[in-house]
């Protein structure tokens, strides 16, 4: 089977260090396999968006020679497939509608625990969307990190797949995204280590095949703040990429040789691709000074 990998990011913000390294290290894994690269924006919560962000993430990844294959998948122009699902689930019922508010839920212990299940709400209107947790996953391998384990209560929670406001979860749409993709392997931020459980879960639910995993260390900061938007993390500079791809491929775990810098962006990319190898990747996360 061919390889198809894929960076998904959402346009709340510029791409900052953290997602150049997801980026980067999707794109070599992708490359060094022969494979596909894909570029899906996970357009999905408006209010959180920032207006511009997506084309200007679009802008970056071809200033730091990430060039991605076929055309952009946008989540926004994706909902009829999300409800489409929800709705065979609803009728099936492998989900069901649930009103309880996070403040019940925080007061009965932080984990839902089916309060709505047998319920039979049939109102839209102000309940969320949650799946029965029928194909608990309590554990993963990953490529780097071996065998992950999931706390038994999150793994056995029916959680939500479309959210009150009447936004699409993100477990959601990126899994019936990457299935419809056709993605093989995801590589990313080790922040999405958490959800993966769920993710895999939902293949499951889906009957099909879960793909592979592959979460990169998480760069952080002094502090041991994860680089990220809601952390305002710094948009790395469009105009000259030069020092944090370099900066981006030490964090991977690349021993450059001597004369990178006088590189091209192409040849420095092409570079990582022939060189990048798993065994590289550090296991720590590292700190960024
Ligand atoms: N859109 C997610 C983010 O920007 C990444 C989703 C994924 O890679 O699965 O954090």
């Amino acid at each position: 089977m061919s390889y198809i990998g894929r960076f998904a990011p959402s346009p709340s913000g510029l791409l900052h260090f953290g997602s150049l390294v997801a980026a980067l290290g999707s794109y070599f894994q992708a490359k060094a396999m022969q494979g596909k690269w894909l570029v899906r924006i996970e357009d999905l919560d408006p209010p959180r968006e920032m207006p511009g962000a997506a084309s200007a993430i679009l802008a970056t990844l071809e200033q730091y020679g990430l060039y991605w294959d076929g055309e952009v998948a946008y989540q926004s122009q994706r909902h009829h497939l999300y409800q489409s699902q929800i709705d065979e689930w609803l009728k099936s019922g492998q989900a069901y509608y649930c009103q309880c508010s996070r403040k019940q839920i925080k007061a009965s212990g932080g984990y839902y625990l089916g309060a709505c299940r047998a319920l039979g709400l049939t109102n839209a209107q102000n309940c969320s969307v949650r799946l029965r947790m029928d194909n608990p996953v309590e554990s993963f391998e990953d490529l780097k990190r071996g065998k992950i384990e999931i706390p038994h209560a999150l793994a056995h929670e029916d959680f939500i797949i479309k959210r009150r406001d009447g936004l699409f979860a993100y477990n959601l749409a990126v899994v019936i995204d990457d299935i419809d993709q056709g993605i093989t392997e995801i590589v990313r931020g080790a922040d999405l280590i958490e959800p993966t459980g769920r993710q895999i879960s939902l293949y499951k639910t889906l009957n099909q095949t879960p793909v592979r995993y592959l979460h990169l260390p998480l760069a952080v900061d002094s502090s041991g703040n994860k680089f990220s938007k809601q952390n305002h993390a710094t948009a790395i500079d469009n105009h000259n990429p030069k020092p944090a791809i370099m900066k981006a491929m030490i964090f991977l775990g690349f021993d450059l040789p001597k004369d990178f810098s006088d590189c091209t962006i192409e040849q420095m990319v092409a570079w990582g691709c022939k060189h990048w190898c798993l065994s590289q990747l550090p296991d720590e996360i590292n700190i960024i000074p």
